[in-house]
């Protein structure tokens, strides 16, 4: 039976894990299909206080599991598919493994990118259409590209694309971008990224090779063809929640409803980070929530809830 069990291996499940591990709580980390969560998606992290140039997301989450790893927590992968109440623990269920029970969780396991509804999306992933620019942007060197959204992340994947592609239009469904004002700035002026506003996508035409074109509306009804070699997504996140439905509280999205800091309605199962924080989503709030659920637990078993 493990003491604590932390699902997740993001900012937030990293941090948990730095601060159970120095509680002397020994806590078992699950890391999932993408180690080191959203971060490593991503390129110079530029608001991680204590950084004055920026640092990489990858080195960053590998730093933090280092740390982790040193003050003793341990390491497994897996995709777990759910977690049970059972007498005084929780049996969490693996996808190709027999189940770890565990008399807590801390369930750090972020989100994930959403896609447009539109008929192929699954279909045309990796095929001209992608939601991650730093995995992806490789095979669009000189090609032209389209990204979608309005937030920070169409503004990190447009200007990381703009290095490679031979042209970027970013394409937003209203005339104001939602993205933070220095990462608006930075797209308006390079002189590589093209913007249209106010701008919906109706339709991706494909062929044998994958996509090749995107049916695009303006404000006045005007619909026009318009050739491309790769979409970029970028119209935020969903939680990654599936597993503990029917067990644990969610909102109407699928976020963890969380209260009094961390606490889920299961005594004993603590949610931090993206998975449960859909307004400020920043990797420095998840590990700040990740310290907390740390701290929760403890108290949860010393018996001071
Ligand atoms: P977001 O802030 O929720 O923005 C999503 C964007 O996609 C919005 O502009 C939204 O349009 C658009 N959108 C949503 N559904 C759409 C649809 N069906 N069709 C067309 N457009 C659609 O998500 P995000 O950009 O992924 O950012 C999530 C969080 O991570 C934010 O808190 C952000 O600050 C943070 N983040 C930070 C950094 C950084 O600091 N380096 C980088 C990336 C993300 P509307 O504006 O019209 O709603």
């Amino acid at each position: 039976m493990e003491k604590v069990v932390i699902i997740g291996s993001g900012p937030a499940g990293l941090t948990s894990a730095i601060y159970t591990a120095r509680a002397a709580l020994g806590p078992l980390v699950v890391e999932g299909v993408q180690p080191g969560g959203q971060l490593t998606t991503t390129t110079v992290i530029e608001n991680w206080p204590g950084f004055e140039d920026g640092i990489d997301g990858n080195k960053l989450m590998q730093d933090m599991r280092k740390q982790a790893e040193k003050v003793g927590a341990r390491f497994d992968s897996g995709t777990i598919v759910k977690i049970e109440k059972k007498d005084g623990h929780f049996e969490i269920q693996r996808e190709y493994d027999t189940p770890i029970l565990a008399q807590t969780v801390i369930v750090a396991t972020g989100a994930k990118a959403l896609t447009l509804p539109l008929p192929n999306v699954a279909k045309l992933m990796g095929y001209g259409v992608s939601t991650c620019a730093v995995c992806d942007g490789f095979f669009y060197k000189n090609k032209v590209v389209v990204v979608v959204g309005g937030g920070d992340s169409a503004m990190e994947e447009a200007m990381y694309l703009s290095k490679m592609a031979s042209q970027v239009t970013l394409i937003h469904r209203r005339d104001k971008f939602r993205a933070s004002k220095s990462m608006q700035e930075r797209v308006l002026a390079n002189p590589k990224i093209k913007i249209l506003y106010s701008t919906e996508l109706l339709e991706m035409k494909a062929n044998d090779q994958g996509l090749y074109a995107i049916v695009i509306q303006n404000l006045a009804g005007e619909k026009t063809e318009m050739p491309l070699d790769g979409l970029f997504m970028a119209i935020g996140h969903q939680p990654n929640t599936d597993f503990v439905k029917g067990l644990v509280e969610l909102d109407d999205k699928g976020y963890i409803l969380t209260n009094n800091g961390t606490h889920t309605n299961v005594p004993g199962i603590f949610a931090a980070g993206d998975v449960e924080d859909k307004l400020y989503r920043q990797a420095v709030t998840a590990a700040g929530r990740g310290c907390q659920a740390a701290l929760q637990l403890e108290k949860y078993i010393e018996g001071h809830v």
